[in-house]
């Protein structure tokens, strides 16, 4: 199954814009996420039941209370300890609450999950079932276990339910949703929550897509705006190709992009990009004697170390285990593997992860070199130029630039990030507002330098 181009399309063009079926925010965001629109308040009020449930007024509880089926398990959450209900269990929950109690051809959805496989050994061909199969049949049943549990003590009349529970239906909706729920992002590429949208949960993965998935909701502008996912166009497609995203960031390298995929969706890419990565490492390997291996693994230790000081708030640290890295992968690509694909890309991750770490530390000079570095490694694929990983970056080296005073090269950036969202987002997402306002002071400035650069060249000229 895919989602197919009936008629050409164009860099920018918008193909599909959807409305959430069901949603639910990370409880990670905390109590100021609005839970209908996600929109950011410290003034929500909440649910007077289950204490839980956070709204920014009284049209987004309106519309949890009938469209997404708060009335089903307001009483579920009240009677849990909600710190422990795995957001894909409610996900997966208030997903069957409404398709069980709208019209007929939500039934279709019900079909589908029917015939979703509910384990991972009979996802593909493999017949004998090894660790990771088991390891993940135990999570799921976790999981199936915490969503009956959720049911029971809902105010769905259980009746009406009981007859699905059979035949592993609940593993499979749970399977269904893993692998075709959207996570739910801010254009600064914060995330927010998941969602299940129907249409959109039709396309597939690749690693060189020609659609982003971005979306919109009360975070976006106006409160109560429906959470909703915008796909966008990033280079022409004509009628008849399939429409494709990407699962994951597409900065990450073809190593990185396997163990990624395989352990969240349970599948191996066969992607353009993936082949023609894949056969470069494997042909350029084969010839190395070195042992590429404790090179790669020994960068990935010290990336690792460094979310893990990251996390703990020790930011130094964690910046020092990043420049480890750092070092090891530009001594690969000087050294051993100069046209290295996964090395390539890894090193692009590295200059971003530090320029963050950079600026955290107010390392606000060197941020911009591990900036421009970024730049300049995906500077020869204009085809990336249109992700917003890579826009968000330009903006945030405009950003900075106008911050230490160079504003020739702060108008550079922001004018490029300002194009790129130009295609990708609504002109009144918060991103784009933010972009342009940045722009605006630093042109302004800019021109004045320039105006007064010009009349002292008058001036000494003897014109003025
Ligand atoms: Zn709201
Ligand atoms: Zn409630
Ligand atoms: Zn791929």
């Amino acid at each position: 199954m895919g989602l197919f181009a009936t008629k050409p399309y164009e860099v920018g063009n918008s193909i599909l814009v959807e409305e959430a079926y069901s949603w639910v925010t990370f409880r990670d965001n905390g109590p100021n996420i609005c839970h209908t629109c996600f929109k950011f308040s410290k003034s929500l009020k909440k649910c007077s039941q289950c204490k839980f449930a956070r709204y920014c007024g009284l049209d987004c509880q309106k519309k949890a209370w009938k469209e997404n089926s708060h009335r089903w398990e307001c009483k579920a959450i009240a009677s849990s300890v909600e710190a422990k209900i795995p957001s894909i269990v409610r996900l997966a929950a208030l997903f069957l609450f409404r398709a069980l109690n709208s019209n007929d051809k939500d039934i279709r959805l019900v079909d589908r999950c029917r015939s979703f496989p509910y384990s991972y050994s009979n996802m593909d061909s493999r017949s004998d079932e090894n660790d990771v199969d088991v390891l993940s049949r135990q999570r799921v049943d976790c999981l199936v276990e915490d969503l009956l549990r959720f049911i029971r003590l809902s105010h769905y009349p259980q009746h009406e339910v009981s007859e699905l529970f059979e035949d592993n239906f609940v593993a499979s909706l749970i399977r269904m949703l893993e692998m075709n729920a959207h996570t739910i992002y801010d254009s600064e590429l914060n995330t927010l929550g998941v969602g299940f949208f129907p249409k959109a949960s039709f396309m597939n993965h690749d690693c060189r897509p020609n659609c982003v998935a971005l979306f919109t909701g009360g975070f976006h502008s106006v409160s109560g705006k429906p959470i909703s996912i915008h796909i966008r166009c990033i280079r022409p497609i004509e009628a008849g190709e399939e429409i494709v995203i990407s699962y994951l960031d597409v900065c990450l390298s073809w190593m990185d992009r396997l163990e990624w995929l395989k352990e969240h969706y349970q599948f191996e890419c066969c992607c353009s990009r993936c082949k023609e990565e894949s056969s470069l490492t494997i042909q350029q390997y084969s010839e190395k004697l070195v042992d590429w291996k404790s090179d790669w693994k020994f960068m990935n230790r010290m990336i690792v170390l460094s979310e893990r000081e990251e996390r703990a708030s020790n930011m130094l640290r964690s910046f020092e285990y990043m420049n480890e890295a750092w070092d090891k992968c530009c001594l690969c690509i000087q050294t051993l593997y100069p046209n290295s694909p996964i090395f390539h890309w890894k090193q692009i991750q590295i200059a971003s992860r530090l320029s963050y770490l950079c600026i955290v530390l107010k390392k606000y000079s060197q941020a911009t070199e591990y900036l421009e570095l970024y730049m300049k490694l995906i500077r020869d694929k204009p085809e990336w130029n249109y992700f917003p990983t890579v826009a968000l970056e330009m903006l945030k080296l405009g950003k900075l630039y106008a911050y230490l005073g160079n504003l020739a090269s702060a108008k550079k950036y922001l004018e490029k990030a300002k194009r790129i969202y130009a295609n990708l987002v609504v002109k009144e997402d918060p991103i784009y507002q933010n972009c342009e306002k940045a722009l605006y002071k630093v042109s302004i400035e800019y021109d004045w330098i320039v105006q007064q650069a010009e009349n002292d060249v008058d001036g000494q000229l003897g014109i003025a």
